[in-house]
Parts: structure tokens; C-alpha cells; sequence
């Protein structure tokens, strides 16, 4: 090897000690005397010294290094009399005897430091630079460490990883597929699995009972922010289980991980079903960091003379807790907020409980206090709360709270990302109704099964059937999800049939998987997690790009390999492709 040592290991225990380190040139200081320079490898930063009085010649080579250039140095290890505390190596410092340069720099375009100067298009440019600076190398130790951790657990656990194609087939379910033109067969394409779904059943079928993989997925989606066209997957499947099952296993997963990356220990993880997720917080990824459950009003506020309200297929409000003092302007604040295009209602109603114990509200003039009593009563509501209310079609009034409950949790501070509040949102129906397209859609995928007990619905009322299917959500963010299947030819025909495909297109894109449920299919189920999001969660942030090496932009674009590309008219030929333009 070519060092001794890494630059975030000498301390005062090696005081004396000779030492080759190697490294790059973080930071220089050329004090007249004395010349300092930082050096930094992916352990640390070790300070190199040299004073003009002691050995001129390579202090003045010192004093001719550039940011970024690649050193080996050799030198002892001394007390320092400036120590700094804050990084380990700070009490010591290297009194250089040689330098040699392994490699020069030319200027990087931005600092290297956890606050660079440089911004997001230009450090993704020059990812090899930004991946130099701590806190995104950080990111990545921290990928490392929960990868560990998984296969640690899984492994415990009797899971097998199996690494299942990348090339497979286009499927019409989900989101849209990544293509890839098959050279050899003219006209025909692979697809980029969007996730390995069938393969993990057929592994299944093929007995080996527990499976998992950390796995790319592909998803050829719209771009919104923080969403990767690639990513990666925690892929699980089990056998001879019920869904039970595997909600204990992978909320040991998820203790396991909390408690060795974040030493934060959980008791059990809340359950709500998707019913009552949507009645009391109005999305299927609740934020149960806080409360402020959503309450129904339209038994008591109906027929008073209020139009909004009279013709509002659902009244719902939240109580705000001490925000009674809310201004003018920060209700209509407010106000603006929710009639966002994107939040949809047409306007907001609030009631005021003053500590004094009088109701103030913005629709005074058709409820009186006795009436409004009933609002405080119903929202368990005490003086100094203050109450807001929307109203209209049921769907787009509890999306829209959704986000106004959001919005007042950020308001207030409640949405502390060094805490975490994990649950399990079960009984997802398994159907979903396209308005659009106007059919049934898999809510969760089509190979998710009715819960036994709903199978006679399915023929009458699709849209009641629930699922065994089930999320785990982490602070308002889905953080997997997954379902006990189908493992039955007949059903799985059967749904497939109610998500519209008929029997030669389901037997010609499925046709493999329900052949091989002939062959003695066991019971099964299964779960996927977002590993990159995963990492975020877990190193507190919000960008999973940041926990991602080599991450696309929110166009999917790599723009430092400058990919995608065009290809050359012999690469096109040979794939019998004609572009048209
Ligand atoms: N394949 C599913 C997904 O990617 C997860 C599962 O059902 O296991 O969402």
C-alpha cells in the first residue's frame, strides 16, 4: 500500500510516529513562516506543516500545490499547540519530510465543502467533485450502512437474495416501461422491469419460500420533483403466510434499522385501515406526527340556510389548537392556500373559540350560538382553538383539508424531521375507478388478492372489494407497500378480467404466471420498499437524490455522461429502427 495510514486516524496516540499518507489538497494557508495544508481522504482531514526555518526546499514545494491535487506525503506525527477539537485527527498535525505528487488538478469549478458555492446543474455535472464533499459522501456511508443492515436482518431472517432480469417484458399495467429494441429480433422490444413483481412469484412457485433483492426499478413516469427514473427497491416475498405475517417481519425490518442507524426504539407501529386513513386525515399516506384528525360536521350544520354547506356532499374541519389569535391576514393567507388550483376548494370557513369562552365565525350570520356550540362540542374543541372547515364533493374536500392540515402542521411546527411516526395503512381496496379511461384499475397491481371475505363482491359492487394489501408510511411519506396475492389460475383470470383484458390478452402477457400456478402455487405475499427514500428518511432529508451516487435531474436527465443520447444511424439500422422527425 501506499500510505501507512488514512488521513482521519493519527492522534496523539501516534505522536513521534513516522507516516505516509495520501490524499488531496482540501485547503492551504501560506502563513510567511509557516504553510499549512489540509489533506483529505474519504476518512478525514489530516493537517500537513511546514516552516520555512526548518526545511525551506519543501516548504516552498508546499506552497506551489493546487487545490484538489492528488499527494503522497511522508512525515511525523506532532502535538499541535493550535488544537482543534471538532475532527479527531485536530490535536496533531504532520511535519512533512517528502512530498511527492501523485497526480496534478486543474481549478475545480466549486468548493469542496459542505457549503460549496457551486449549484445543483453544476455539481451534478462534476458528481465525481460533489461525492468528494462530506456531507454528500456521508449520504452515501449511510446507503451503505442500511444495505448492511438489511441483508444482515433478511438474511437472519432465512430470506435468499436472487437477482431476477433487467431485460423483460412490457407490461400494460402501471406506469409506462423503458424499452429496449432487441438487435436480433427485428421489431420486438424488452422492457425495464418496473419492478420484479412476477419473478418473486414464480420463485415463489419454485419453493424458495423467502426471497429478497435490493433491486433497480424502472419507471418511465412523469417527472415530478424528487422522483428518479430509476431507483432502487427492498424486493420481499414469503411463502406460507398471512399478511400478519409479513407486517411483523418487516416492521422488525424497520425497527431493526431505526434502532441501529437512529437508536430510536419503537413499540408497536399504529394500524389504520384505508377507510378510516381517508376519513380522519384524507390521504392513504397519513403524517400522524401530529393529530388535528379530521371531523365531520354535516349532521349538525345542514339545512341552517347555508348554500355552500346545504349542497356540500361532505363538511369537514380541523381544530387548529391555540390559534385562536390567527390574524385577518393570516386567514386569508389561508384562505389563498386552499383555493390553490392544485388544493381545489372554493373557500375556507373558520370559527374562533376565544379564551374568554365567546365563538366568533365567518358564517355567523346562519348559525347561532347555540348551533356553533355544537361545532365546538363536535371538535372537542377548548377556548383559545381555532376551527376550519371546507366543504364540497367528498374526494376533493378531504384532499384538499389533507393539504390544509399539512400546511397548518408546517405552520406550527409539528413536522419535526427528528421525529418519526410509522404505521401500517391496511385494507386498500383492490380496485380503483378511472373517471377518464372509465374502467376498473389495480389499486395496488393485479395480482394483489380480494380479501376472501369480499370475493362474493366482486361481481356486484368491484368497488367495495377490499385487498390484503397494505403500506407502511413514515411520517406522511410511503415508504413501501404490498400485498398477499393471487395464487389461483381461476381468480387471477377472474381479475384480470374485471381490470379489462381480454382472454387472449391476458392469457399473452400472463399467460406464463397463471401456467405456473397449475403447478402447485403456494400462498403467498410480498412487500417492496423505496430504498432511496428509505435513506433519506433515515439521514433526514427530503431529496432521495442526495442518497443516490449518480442521480438524474427532474428532467431524467444524467447530465454529466450527457445521457439520454442519439445514437448513430449503424446502431439505429442494426436495430431496425427509422426515426421519424
Ligand atoms: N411490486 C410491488 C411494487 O413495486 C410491491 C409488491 O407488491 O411487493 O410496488
Amino acid at each position: 500500500m501506499l500510505r501507512t495510514h488514512t488521513c482521519g486516524e493519527l492522534t496523539l496516540k501516534n505522536k513521534e510516529q513516522h507516516v505516509t499518507l495520501c490524499g488531496w489538497v482540501h485547503k492551504s494557508r501560506d502563513l510567511g513562516g509557516m504553510t499549512f495544508i489540509d489533506l483529505r481522504d474519504r476518512y478525514g482531514i489530516t493537517q500537513l506543516a511546514f516552516n520555512m526555518e526548518v526545511n525551506k526546499e519543501i516548504c516552498e514545494q508546499a506552497r506551489t500545490l493546487g487545490r484538489e491535487y492528488v499527494l503522497k506525503v511522508t512525515g511525523i506525527v506532532k502535538e499541535r499547540s493550535n488544537k482543534n477539537l471538532k475532527i479527531p485527527t485536530g490535536e496533531i498535525e504532520i511535519f512533512v519530510s517528502n512530498i511527492e505528487i501523485l497526480n496534478k488538478s486543474i481549478i475545480p469549478p466549486f468548493t469542496i465543502e459542505d457549503n460549496t458555492d457551486g449549484g445543483e446543474e453544476l455539481r451534478m455535472k462534476y458528481r465525481y467533485l460533489d461525492l468528494r464533499r462530506n456531507v454528500v459522501k456521508q449520504n452515501l456511508l449511510l446507503r451503505h450502512k442500511v444495505a448492511i443492515e438489511i441483508r444482515n436482518y433478511l438474511n437472519h431472517q432465512s430470506f435468499i437474495e436472487i437477482e431476477t432480469p433487467v431485460l423483460i417484458k412490457s407490461t400494460p399495467e402501471g406506469a409506462r416501461d423503458f424499452v429496449v429494441p432487441s438487435r436480433m429480433n427485428p421489431g420486438e422490444f424488452y422492457a425495464l422491469p418496473q419492478s420484479p413483481q412476477t419473478f418473486k412469484q414464480l420463485l415463489m412457485i419454485a419453493g424458495f419460500d423467502r426471497y429478497f433483492q435490493l433491486v433497480k426499478c424502472f419507471r418511465d413516469e412523469d417527472l415530478r420533483a424528487d422522483r428518479q427514473p430509476e431507483f432502487t427497491q427492498i424486493d420481499c416475498e414469503m411463502s406460507f403466510i398471512t399478511q400478519e405475517d409479513i407486517l411483523n417481519t418487516f416492521e422488525g425490518l424497520a425497527k431493526h434499522l431505526f434502532k441501529i442507524i437512529k437508536d430510536i426504539v419503537f413499540k408497536e407501529f399504529l394500524r389504520i385501515s384505508y377507510a378510516d386513513a381517508m376519513k380522519y386525515y384524507g390521504c392513504d399516506k397519513p403524517d400522524i406526527r401530529f393529530d388535528m384528525k379530521f371531523v365531520e360536521l354535516n349532521e349538525i350544520v345542514k339545512n341552517k340556510g347555508f348554500k355552500v354547506f346545504d349542497d356540500a356532499e361532505l363538511v369537514i374541519g380541523i381544530c387548529a389548537k391555540g390559534c385562536v389569535e390567527y390574524s385577518r391576514k393570516q386567514l386569508d393567507e389561508l384562505t389563498e392556500f386552499v383555493k390553490k388550483p392544485q388544493i381545489g376548494a372554493t373557500g375556507l370557513v373558520y370559527l374562533r373559540y376565544n379564551t374568554d369562552g365567546s365563538i366568533k365565525s365567518s358564517v355567523d350570520k346562519f348559525y347561532n350560538q347555540a348551533e356553533l356550540d355544537k361545532w365546538i362540542e363536535q371538535f372537542k374543541a377548548l377556548p383559545g382553538d381555532l376551527i376550519l372547515v371546507l366543504a364540497g364533493n367528498k374526494e376533493k374536500t378531504q384532499k384538499a383539508l389533507s393539504e390544509l392540515r399539512l400546511e397548518m402542521a408546517n405552520r406550527l411546527g409539528f413536522r419535526d424531521p427528528k421525529v418519526f411516526a410509522p404505521l401500517w395503512v391496511v385494507d386498500f381496496p383492490l380496485l380503483e375507478w378511472d373517471e377518464e379511461t372509465n374502467r376498473f384499475y389495480a389499486k395496488h397491481h393485479p395480482f394483489t388478492a380480494p380479501k376472501p371475505e369480499d370475493i362474493p363482491l366482486i361481481d356486484k359492487s368491484p368497488a367495495e372489494v377490499r385487498a390484503n394489501a397494505y403500506d407502511l408510511v413514515v411520517n406522511g411519506v410511503e415508504i413501501g407497500g404490498g400485498s398477499i396475492r393471487i395464487f389461483d389460475k381461476d381468480l387471477q383470470n377472474r381479475m384480470l378480467h374485471l381490470l379489462g383484458f381480454s382472454e387472449e390478452d391476458a392469457q399473452a402477457q400472463f399467460g406464463f404466471l397463471m401456467n405456473a400456478f397449475q403447478y402447485g402455487a403456494p400462498p403467498h405475499g410480498g412487500i417492496a420498499l423505496g430504498f432511496d427514500r428509505l435513506c433519506a428518511l433515515l439521514g433526514g432529508s427530503d431529496s432521495i437524490r442526495d442518497y443516490i451516487a449518480f442521480p438524474k435531474n427532474n428532467a431524467g436527465r444524467d447530465v454529466m455522461i450527457d445521457s439520454p443520447a442519439k445514437i448513430s444511424d449503424v446502431q439505429l439500422k442494426e436495430l431496425h429502427i427509422t426515426i421519424h422527425n
